[in-house]
């Protein structure tokens, strides 16, 4: 970057310090809000936003989840009124996470034609065909060990996993889901995926890779709220250390060649460098998920009067957007979506 200085400054102790004071004056464009609004760099839209949803058996229920304060666990039709909720609200799309009744060791309900999260799928389109629905795929929910993955003994069975996940994404895709998002974090699983989606008629189905998801201890209400906690041991030999970004950029190659189509880093706001990276190094689309610890660390502060809710929800959202997301994915799609209207 070059900068233009005048003469009477062009001094290298002058230039060291960034120093043209008098001359310029970077308050000048701070101003008024008309002026700062003409200068702003980066900008939120509620079409890039996702917004997560928890779907279980049963009707009119709407189970709410004590750590994550607006957020539920609900049966279809109460999924339904979410949905139509974000899309009033301009919300780019959703994303859906299955409860199912019944879990076992291999977690079968992850495959169900007939389990919540395909309900959902059918029941979101149909009532709200422009909302862009989501599927997440994964085992955790649906395995009795709450592990994302079948066990060889205490350990997730990487190659066998993959043939599980391909058949829950086929099932999404068959109940109508627009897109496909593999957050087990298996080696392999997107070229997997794609191969049986394009088998199944599929071809033009997206799939967005959770590429970067780290072993995080943000994600602790989720587990709550997703009902995955696991039985014995933690997925530190699947997520990714909390320590490593060049190996980030390692996974968001491997998933490229592999055919995905979005990339995705999780959580968001403690690796805010590693979506610079990932967006810079690769040109992909790359959505970030602001995910449940960060939602709960907000609400809690501004429970207390620690903070202004509002404003720092907008910044945080902001800050995910600098670094380099394209689309967040957040329990505050629709607030979020609410404030940015209500500020026009
Ligand atoms: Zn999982």
């Amino acid at each position: 970057m070059t900068f233009i200085v005048s003469s009477r400054f062009d001094t290298p102790a002058a230039q060291g310090a960034g120093a043209a004071f008098p001359h310029v004056r970077l308050r000048r464009l701070r101003k008024s809000p008309a002026m700062r609004a003409l200068v702003r760099e980066t900008h939120l839209h509620a079409s890039q936003f996702i917004l997560p949803l928890f779907v279980r058996p049963g009707t009119g229920i709407r189970t709410p989840i004590s750590s994550m304060p607006g957020c539920a666990q609900t049966s279809v039709d109460e999924c339904v009124k979410d949905a139509h909720a974000a899309a009033a609200a301009g919300v780019g799309g959703v994303i859906l996470f299955g409860i199912p009744d019944h879990k076992d060791a291999e977690g079968s309900g992850a495959w169900d034609e007939h389990g919540p999260v395909a309900d959902a799928v059918r029941a979101i389109k149909a009532s709200v065909p422009g909302l862009l629905v989501i599927t997440d795929v994964c085992m955790c929910e649906y395995t009795d060990h709450g592990h994302c993955g079948v066990l060889q003994g205490q350990d997730v069975d990487n190659d066998a996993t993959l043939e599980l996940l391909a058949r829950e994404a086929v099932m999404h895709a068959e109940a109508g889901a627009d897109m496909i998002a593999p957050s087990d974090m298996m080696d392999g699983r997107v070229a997997a995926i794609r191969a049986a989606l394009d088998v199944a008629g599929f071809s033009q189905i997206p799939i967005m890779s959770y590429a970067v998801k780290y072993s995080s201890a943000f994600y602790g209400p989720f587990r709550e709220a997703a009902e995955s906690t696991p039985a014995f041991g933690d997925r530190r030999s699947y997520q990714m250390d909390p320590a490593n970004s060049d190996e980030g950029l390692r996974e968001a190659a491997q998933d490229i060649a592999e055919g995905a189509d979005i990339l995705m880093v999780k959580p968001a706001g403690a690796y805010l460098d590693v979506i610079r990276r990932v967006k810079d190094v690769t040109g992909m689309p790359v959505a970030a998920y602001q995910v449940s610890g960060e939602y709960a660390m907000l609400h809690a502060a501004a429970e207390r009067g620690w903070l202004d809710l509002e404003r720092a929800m907008l910044e945080s959202l902001v800050a995910i957007r600098r670094a380099g997301a394209d689309i967040i994915l957040t329990y505050f799609a629709i607030s979020a979506a609410r404030a940015l209207a209500a500020s026009r």
